[in-house]
């Protein structure tokens, strides 16, 4: 089977922006259009009400950079999907290496945020990546392998509907990119799990991020299996980042 997918940019902004700066950013994003791939920005939650009324009525979508695995109540801080769904929200990302690091988000808890987005209609962009000191080890498929799994797992019948992320953790926000045939070969094995799982990998979206720049991506976005980008740093200028969502 050989289903064509779309190809997918997200720009992840992380902790970055202000109201002037991220006005300037979408009006640039708004002005190159169209594109041929889907765009959508991730927004720290407090911009996320003025990013939906500043691309409504365009075909960029919106999302955030985390949702809480809980539905409501006592959770001083979260944001639930429910919000995120209110206000527009195509896309969560959940489990980036920066969350699963800095607030010890396990496989476990990636997966239930994915469920808790997936219930609520929001598509959860799942990352999954190897640390350094794993793939010079010689893990890295089991690493990606074990992190999907949990969410393939919890997801059960819905798991075609999640968009994967291949992110090592060596490239994220280092300037040193995964090569074309490095980043290819994770994806490979990462689709043939999902097609094994759900018997729709072929359609299924995986996107590659880290060091993603207008200069590397067309030759990443290339490889057969790899469907798009997941972009940090270079999705901040939208010079860069509108030349990435054309590669
Ligand atoms: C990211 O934050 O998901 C990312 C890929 O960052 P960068 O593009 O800066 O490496």
């Amino acid at each position: 089977m050989n289903t064509p997918r779309k190809t997918l940019v997200v720009g992840n902004w992380k902790m970055h922006g202000s109201r002037p700066a991220n006005a300037e950013l979408l009006a640039g994003l708004l002005a190159a259009r169209p594109y041929t791939a889907d765009v959508a920005v991730c927004v720290p939650f407090v911009y996320l009400s003025e990013t939906a009324a500043t691309l409504a009525s365009s075909d960029i979508r919106w999302g955030s950079q985390d949702v809480s695995a809980h539905a409501q109540g006592a959770y001083t801080g979260e944001v639930s999907a429910g919000m995120l769904a209110e206000l527009g929200c195509r896309y969560a990302i959940v489990g980036h290496s920066e969350r699963r690091a800095y607030h010890a988000e396990s496989d476990e808890i990636v997966a239930a945020k994915a469920q808790a987005a997936l219930a609520k209609g929001v598509t959860p962009v799942v990352c999954v990546g190897e640390t350094l000191a794993e793939r010079e080890a010689g893990q890295t498929e089991a690493v990606v392998k074990r992190q999907l799994s949990a969410v393939i797992h919890t997801l059960a019948h819905c798991a075609a509907e999640m968009v994967v992320a291949y992110e090592p953790v060596w490239a994220i926000g280092t300037g040193r990119t995964a090569s074309p045939e490095q980043a290819q070969s994770v994806h490979a094995v990462l689709r043939a799990q999902l097609q094994a799982a759900t018997g729709h990998g072929a359609a299924m979206r995986i996107l590659y991020g880290g060091s993603v720049k207008p200069d590397n991506a067309a030759s990443l976005f290339a490889q057969p299996d790899i469907d798009g980008g997941l972009i940090g740093g270079a999705a901040l200028k939208a010079a860069d980042f509108v030349a990435i969502c054309r590669a």
